[in-house]
């Protein structure tokens, strides 16, 4: 059985973390716990939280670090993260959330083992965006370039998959500018700490997660 690990994916919006977590959480065998997926997921329920949170994510705003934190500390405290780690997708996004994971890993007694930059450029990524497509219902990314194989039918469900509200233009540009702003410094953050691994991100998602792996692979130092 291959070992689990605790992986952290950064990366700007559209260099593929979505994708290539999935990859990776299959390769592992460990949960992939996207904060975004975990908000549409609210949002789609209806609850308070999730009308709360949808007037932050369609204005392009981050949600306050200790709502976050709070999320992400109830999720790794069960069982399957426990078990053989996870892959975090979209957090932390800020130096405090960074700090606050920190702190979560060291009660639970398990560190990290690497956190991942996927690294595209910015122009790539724009237009990466303005062709995403999602399934509604589990997640699944398509591009208007490749799209499921019925009629905007997710290949793996059978959800509808259409263009996310804040993948709009305007949207996107001010996620990226937050991005470099605040989840930026966290690159810095983690390689003075001796824990980051950049990795390109351009070229065929297949060799992109065999990039990972090797990134991993050669830094992993123990079986969770
Ligand atoms: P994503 O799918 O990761 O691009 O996240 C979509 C939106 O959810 C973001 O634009 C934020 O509004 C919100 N969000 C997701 N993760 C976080 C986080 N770690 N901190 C604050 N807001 C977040």
């Amino acid at each position: 059985m291959i070992p689990g690990a605790r992986l952290v994916l950064l990366g700007r919006q559209g260099a593929g973390k979505g994708t290539q977590c999935v990859r990776m959480a299959r390769h592992y065998v460990i949960p992939h716990i996207s904060t975004g997926d975990m908000l549409r997921m609210a949002v789609k329920e209806g609850t308070d939280f999730g009308k709360r949170a949808k007037e932050y994510m369609d204005d392009g705003q981050l949600l306050p670090d200790d709502v976050m934190v709070g999320i992400v500390q109830e999720r790794l405290g069960r069982e399957d993260t426990t078990n053989r780690g996870y892959i975090l997708d979209g957090f932390p996004r800020t130096v405090g959330q960074a700090e606050a994971l920190g702190g979560i890993t060291e009660a639970l007694g398990h560190p990290l083992d690497l956190v991942l930059d996927l690294e595209v450029p910015e122009e790539v990524v724009i237009d990466r965006i303005s062709k995403r497509r999602v399934c509604v219902d589990c997640q699944t990314n398509y591009s208007s370039d490749s799209p499921p194989r019925y009629d905007w039918t997710c290949d793996n469900c059978g959800g509808e998959v259409l263009q996310r509200d804040d993948d709009t233009e305007e949207a996107i540009r001010h996620r990226l500018e937050l991005y470099a702003q605040q989840t930026e410094p966290l690159i810095s953050w983690y390689q003075a700490r001796d824990m980051l691994a950049a990795v390109d991100g351009l070229g065929h998602p297949d060799e992109v997660t065999r990039r990972l792996i090797r990134a991993v692979d050669g830094r992993t130092r123990h079986a969770v």
